[in-house]
């Protein structure tokens, strides 16, 4: 696969956006069509306020027609029963259509969710081809077992794909978490209906028909743009869905553990929030790329990463260099126009995250935190929603900015004593997305890894990651893994056949 090259001006972005034809509607049983009533949503740019598209507005009615066509497209098999080789064909060849697309798909994504379309280019857009391809490349490498039973009997373990999955994802990265659903999804032989976030539909709408193209069968992949209460419940609480694969808020999360427990008890999937801490000790080797690393862990994609370093817990000896490093870092990384390829920092999605980012910072400094970098909106004139990088020093561990997941451009800092201290404090949290530990010490490192309860840990880097390896939470931060064949026990059931040979 080979990427193509990409204009480097923004003035070559802002009139190429002009230009964008963008579809707004559903995609349902290889179609595009309008939602079922009629309704329409605005699909705004935070980049500057800018009404985008109209896009279809799917509820219960649109929810049962993409269900019923993702069944009817499972029990024919063309999909579901294909040789894995052919699926793998059919999913290299949509990779390769999302890196013929990659401008417009990363145009349309910097529009819709606000990021710096250098990003989009070098990250999203990208990542989501790789692990479409990845999974392709993977699914007829994935053998099934024969249990060593008795020579009296065969027991025949096979994995098969579970039927209809529902996918509901975030806003943060919108095509690259589709695709961390669709990837394994599809290449296990399910049909899916993705539901996007209202904020930022436009590529997953659009990538619907590139699957198309790329010869997945109609009704294997559907989109339903929509709001969470209605399209994403509707799709949670419906009878014929047999797996929910979520990304979001832990809040949302547990919902959807109750639309199973109300329903039909499908199986639920669920990658959520993160407070990740990121531990320097003293005896770092280079604090200075520590500092520059603890930075980009929580200001990159404007710090709405789920396990953006959200807490940084420096011992206490080293925390005003460290600190100075982080500040130094965080100014250089003002907010700018997303269309510019010089871009480091985009505009915050919409006004409601933006509004809760900036109560967020209030309440740190009223309950006593000291600001020492950023604390306001910015970029007013542009029409957008764009905020400052901000660090507060003298973060207690009680306070809200220390607790609760800000997703925004936001660091805490708190200091610790010693290695014991600073476990207890990374671990005193409800979630247990990632976390970090930077020394020079190989026991250290070793120990304090063990002692971290989460999913992803790095030693000496942050937010490391690649689609060999599995991603997703302890605690409250979610269930089952994304990426690496570990995502495939998400989308597959294991059948026991026993077949008597006596
Ligand atoms: P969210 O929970 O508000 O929404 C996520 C999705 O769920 C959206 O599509 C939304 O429309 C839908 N939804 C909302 N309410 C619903 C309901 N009642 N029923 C059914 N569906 C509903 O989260 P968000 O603001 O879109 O995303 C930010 C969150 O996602 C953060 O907490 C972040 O940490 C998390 N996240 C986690 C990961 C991970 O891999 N663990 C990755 C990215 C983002």
């Amino acid at each position: 696969m080979s990427a193509v090259a990409a204009p480097s001006s923004p003035v070559t972005w802002h009139s190429r956006a002009a230009q964008l034809s963008i579809e707004g509607r559903a995609f349902v049983d290889g179609r595009y069509v309008g939602a079922a009533s009629g309704a329409t949503f605005d699909c705004v740019s935070p980049i500057d306020g800018r009404v985008l598209a109209k896009v279809a507005s799917c509820e219960q009615a649109d929810v049962d027609a993409a269900v019923a066509s993702a069944r009817r497209a499972f029990d024919k098999g063309g999909w579901s029963r294909a040789a894995p080789a052919k699926r793998k064909k059919v999913l290299q060849r949509l990779a390769e259509l999302i890196l013929a697309h990659q401008d417009e798909l990363a145009l349309l994504e910097t529009l819709d969710m606000g990021k710096p379309i250098g990003d989009s280019l070098a990250v999203d857009i990208p990542g989501a081809a790789r692990c479409i391809d990845w999974y392709g490349e993977a699914i007829d490498k994935v053998y099934d077992e024969i249990a060593p039973t008795g020579h009296e009997v065969l027991g025949m373990i096979t994995r098969e794909p579970c039927g209809v999955v529902g996918a509901v994802v975030p806003w943060n990265f919108p095509l690259l978490m589709a695709a961390w659903k669709l990837g394994p999804a599809l290449a296990a032989g399910n049909s899916v209906v993705l539901k996007p976030s209202e904020k930022s539909p436009l590529t997953a709408i659009r990538v619907a028909q590139l699957a198309m193209e790329a010869g997945l069968p109609e009704g294997v992949l559907n989109v339903l743009p929509g709001f969470g209460n209605t399209a994403g419940q509707a799709l949670a609480l419906h009878m014929d869905v047999d797996v929910i694969a979520f990304t979001g808020s832990t809040r949302t999360g547990k919902r959807m553990l109750e639309y199973a427990g109300q329903s039909n008890m499908k199986r639920v999937w669920l990658e959520c929030g993160g407070k990740s801490p990121n531990i320097v000790l003293a005896d770092t080797r280079d604090l200075d790329r520590a500092a520059t690393a603890a930075a980009w862990g929580i200001f990159f994609n404007q710090g709405e990463v789920c396990t953006a370093g959200s807490r940084l817990l420096v011992q206490d000896s080293i925390k005003d260099r460290v600190l100075e490093k982080v500040v130094e870092v965080g100014r250089t990384l003002q907010p700018g126009d997303p269309l510019d390829p010089a871009t480091k920092l985009g505009a915050i999605v919409d006004t409601i995250q933006m509004d809760s980012v900036l109560r967020y910072i209030e309440s740190g400094r009223s309950e006593g935190a000291s600001l020492v970098l950023g604390g306001t909106r910015t970029r007013r004139d542009s029409g957008g929603y764009y905020v400052e990088p901000t660090v507060f020093d003298a973060v207690a561990p009680g306070m809200k900015i220390a607790r609760e997941e800000i997703f925004g451009p936001v660091l805490s800092t708190l200091t610790f004593k010693d290695v014991d201290e600073a476990i207890r404090i990374a671990n005193d949290t409800i979630y247990g997305l990632g976390a970090a530990v930077w020394t020079r010490d190989v026991t250290t490192a070793h120990r304090v890894a063990r002692a971290l309860r989460a999913g992803s840990v790095w030693v000496n880097c942050y937010d490391s990651g690649d689609m060999t390896v599995p991603f997703g939470g302890y605690k409250q931060s979610g269930t089952g893994r994304d990426k690496s064949l570990h995502a495939l026990d998400k989308y597959t059931e294991l059948k026991a056949t026993w077949i008597d040979l006596s």
